[in-house]
């Protein structure tokens, strides 16, 4: 795709829609001279080569990537326009655009009823559905297990409710043993499930938990910021298809979360929260002395805790969607590539004298670690930390990981035989979140096993 040609073909919009409105005269005062604006561009571009080169597949690192060009044109093109999604009256264009991508996310995890809208980010989205949950169960707090992003138990103090970390298994997946002991205790009004952890990538047991939510009462939460878009995949066939279950069951919760700007190909500042009882929208009523005069239906500001929201989000997503929707035709092929990348990638360490498999990938988070000898916490942790740093400086060919963090226990319930000598070890962690990864991962591999072996 020629992204210039498209970026222009957004600005000629933009100025024929806008010049359908007559002239009007320029005021002084935002007048730059072009000289100046050319030196400090070059000063701007020049700056931002202090980065890592995410778009490329030597980055197999953290969680980021750059837009889809569909992504780029659409925000453009509403963003030049500017409209504010908080209320109709600050873009109608975009406010439907957000109705029909939330409705497209709300069909893909099976809900026939819903309320939602799209937020700044995964912890605002998760920040909604705890405030709603708080006002269903004001007197019960929050389970999540220790493989939870940190947000939740900070949000939890936030909305000054209690925060109930739960252990995990063997694989990185919430206990529900351990959960059911705590809900025992009715301290708990709602769990949260995450499918798709953010450092292993795990998807926990929804459709087993929600066995429990009658029986306890609770209500059951989603966290699919990073994961949801996999759901595109459950059931499918060959080695990207993944157990349908705990996607399946995703259906039957009471709110979920998903990250649009994670795996949905767009620019940071696009989250989303859905409800499936769209009755919740009464806990966010509110008297705005700035009156919406062309409405009488919800609009989206009355359903947000957020006030101002880029229109331009929605447009961006809009745009994507109607491109590469969220079916497993469409952006599914794209998550399709980065799982067997993944898959791929946990076979080729399992054979290989150099490198361990942390545990095996559930999505397309790897996480392994170089064999050392003689073989310990403290000399993974050391020899992960240089493979990092050798391969991130290398002038040739580098590659750029993440390291992650474990602690004795979760290392010793999977590789029992390396010698406990610290509290925990770094080892090392790839997202393989681009569709290139798949054309890469044999490369990638030779390097790590090159960077292990030296
Ligand atoms: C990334 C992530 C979040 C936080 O989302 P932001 O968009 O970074 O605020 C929450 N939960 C999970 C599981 C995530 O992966």
């Amino acid at each position: 795709m020629d992204l210039s040609y498209w970026l222009d073909r957004a600005v000629t919009a933009n100025e024929n829609w806008s010049s359908s409105f007559g002239p009007y005269p320029e005021h002084p005062s935002l007048g730059v001279d072009t000289q100046r604006f050319g030196t400090a561009f070059e000063d701007l571009t020049e700056r931002l080569k202090d980065n890592y080169p995410f778009f490329h597949p030597r980055y197999a690192g953290q969680m980021l990537k750059p837009p889809h060009p569909a992504a780029v044109v659409g925000y453009l093109s509403a963003m030049l326009i500017n409209p504010n999604n908080h209320a109709l009256d600050g873009g109608p264009a975009t406010a439907r655009m957000e109705r029909e991508v939330v409705q497209q996310l709300a069909t893909m995890f099976g809900y026939d009823t819903h309320l939602g809208h799209l937020t700044t980010s995964g912890t605002i989205a998760n920040l909604e559905a705890l405030f709603v949950a708080r006002e269903l169960h004001p007197d019960r707090g929050i389970a999540y297990s220790t493989e939870a992003h940190y947000t939740h138990g900070r949000m939890c103090k936030v909305l000054g409710m209690e925060g109930h970390p739960v252990p995990v298994d063997h694989q990185g997946r919430m206990d529900l043993d351990a959960l059911e002991e705590l809900l025992r205790t009715g301290r708990v009004g709602t769990v949260v499930l995450t499918a798709g952890t953010t450092a292993l990538g795990a998807v926990e047991p929804i459709h087993e938990a929600l066995e429990l939510r009658e029986r306890y009462g609770v209500r059951i939460h989603v966290d699919a910021a990073y994961g949801g878009f996999f759901t595109l995949l459950a059931g499918a066939d060959g080695p990207e298809g993944l157990p349908e279950a705990p996607w399946r069951a995703i259906a039957q919760c009471d709110s979920i979360v998903i990250d649009p700007h994670k795996h949905g190909l767009q620019p940071y500042g696009c989250g989303a929260v859905l409800f499936r009882d769209p009755s919740v929208g009464r806990f966010y009523l509110h008297d705005s002395p700035y009156t919406y005069f062309t409405s009488e239906e919800l609009h989206l500001g009355e359903i947000s805790l957020e006030c101002s929201r880029a229109g331009a989000a929605a447009a961006g997503l809009w745009l994507t969607f109607q491109l590469l929707p969220p079916t497993f035709e469409g952006l599914g092929q794209a998550l399709a590539a980065g799982r067997r990348a993944a898959a791929r990638w946990s076979r080729l360490i399992e054979e290989s004298d150099f490198l361990e498999l942390y545990q095996p990938p559930d999505l397309d988070i790897v996480t392994y670690f170089p064999v050392t000898r003689p073989s310990s916490f403290s000399q993974i942790d050391a020899a992960s930390a240089r493979i990092m740093q050798t391969g991130m400086t290398d002038a040739e060919d580098p590659v750029f990981l993440s390291t992650l963090r474990v602690g004795a226990q979760a290392m010793d319930a999977r590789h029992p035989k390396i010698t406990a000598d610290a509290d925990g070890a770094r080892i090392l962690r790839s997202v393989l979140m681009k569709p290139e990864s798949e054309y890469y991962v044999d490369h990638l591999h030779a390097r790590l096993e090159d960077l292990a072996r030296s």
